[in-house]
């Protein structure tokens, strides 16, 4: 099948006007100018897209599908421990039906807005095999052990039982200040052992920094409330902590960890010494940042610029919707846009294109419009302007086309 459109951007070179690709299967097979493709493989069924820009499909690179009944459900609080508790309380009301419908409106929507990709993470692991997903699904069992934590082995060992049979897993101990130094621990060896991926909450509000620095503020007494032993708190930040759990052992520069197998979400709150952390760091891990569930929280700037500059790969992704309106992506690269008009708008796109896959250790399958990757595509009206990308990123609806694995 050979599917034209007025231009394909490519996200691998300039843009192709009158551009066509080629499918055979769930892959790409060819990538140029209409004429030479459709010489190249005639007979072949074409679809004309027109006016229309043709990009790889949208990647997603942090999501909870979980919680997208909550959305609207619970309003900006006053501290980050307080939506903790509103969280819980909306969840206390969940049962295991209201998540499988919740996960499945999700997908909808996320695949409606032109994500093709996504990374999700999962409190349910056990209810995953009930799911099919429509889209590319990692998922991520979310794991908790701040009430247990002598069950850390016991639950990472269920939810890989309940996730094994998925094409693609990973593990997401969920934060510092909710999963134990154990449960970080098992679930890097599992990651080693099975080169799966790791994703987890990290430097995400100034609470979760003055908890770990300072051992006070409302996280602190929260944690401390539900019995949490805070004998971690009071000395390092946690970048330090994420990177040295077990001082006598593990090394100050973050070589002790798999880094390249982490995919680190948030990031807002970094010392000075965790930038000098992360520059003597040889490995770095993948970034996502989430800008509209960071303008919910009002977190502290996301330090963009000084992350890319040491050299980490930075996506986006939409967070859950008890803290976003939407699972847009196109409303994610618009809101990244408002906070950092400096970038250019293609850099934009890459971020949930390809950082993404490479995030996902895919950066030979996804996120690129080039012969040999997956047939993931969507398209959205092109007027023909000149700035075709900032066309793009300032996208807003419901795509008009899309294929997933080659299925329109
Ligand atoms: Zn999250």
């Amino acid at each position: 099948m050979i599917i034209r459109a007025r231009t394909v951007a490519t996200m691998d070179g300039p843009p192709i006007e009158d551009g066509a690709v080629a499918i055979s299967g769930n892959r790409i097979i060819d990538v140029g100018k209409f004429p030479g493709v459709s010489a190249r493989h005639s007979g072949q069924e074409t679809v004309d897209l027109g006016e229309q820009a043709l990009l790889p499909g949208l990647i997603n690179a942090h999501c909870h599908l979980d919680y997208t009944s909550l959305r609207g459900k619970i309003a900006p609080q006053k501290s980050f421990a307080d939506w903790i508790r509103a969280i819980n309380a909306e969840k206390a009301k969940l049962a295991a039906d209201d998540y499988l419908a919740s996960i499945t409106d999700g997908f909808t929507e996320a695949k409606r807005f032109g994500t093709t990709t996504v990374a999700n993470l999962t409190a349910f692991p056990e209810l995953v095999s009930q799911i099919k997903s429509p889209i590319r699904t990692w998922w991520f069992a979310e794991l908790i052990d701040v009430r247990s934590p002598e069950r850390a082995n016991e639950l990472v060992d269920l939810a890989i039982k309940s996730l094994k049979s998925e094409e693609k897993w990973g593990l997401a101990p969920h934060a510092l200040f909710t999963a134990s130094v154990n449960l970080y621990r098992r679930c890097e060896e599992i990651a080693r052992r099975q080169n799966v991926l790791l994703t987890t909450h990290l430097a995400e509000s100034r609470e979760e920094m003055a908890m770990f620095r300072d051992g006070s503020g409302p996280l602190y007494d929260f944690m401390k409330s539900i019995g949490r032993s805070m004998d971690d708190c009071g000395q390092e930040t946690p970048l330090e902590r994420f990177f040295n759990p077990a001082p006598s052992t593990s090394l100050r520069t973050g070589s002790g960890r798999a880094l390249q197998n982490w995919i680190v979400a948030h990031l807002n709150e970094l010392t000075e010494s965790d930038f000098d952390l992360l520059e003597a760091s040889k490995r770095k891990f993948h970034v996502v940042h989430s800008p509209r569930s960071h303008g919910y929280f009002a977190h502290s700037r996301f330090p963009f610029k000084k992350l890319r500059a040491l050299g980490f790969n930075i996506c986006l992704g939409t967070d859950s919707l008890a803290s976003n309106e939407s699972l847009s992506l196109f409303a994610e690269t618009r809101a990244f846009q408002r906070s950092e008009p400096g970038i250019s708008p293609d850099k934009i796109l890459e971020m949930v294109t390809v950082n993404a896959a490479l995030a996902l250790h895919q950066e030979n399958a996804l996120g690129r419009v080039r012969p040999g990757f997956q047939a993931d595509l969507v398209s959205i009206p092109y007027s023909g302007s000149p700035n075709l990308f900032e066309e793009i990123v300032a996208f807003d609806g419901p795509v008009n086309w899309m294929m997933v694995n080659g299925r329109m």
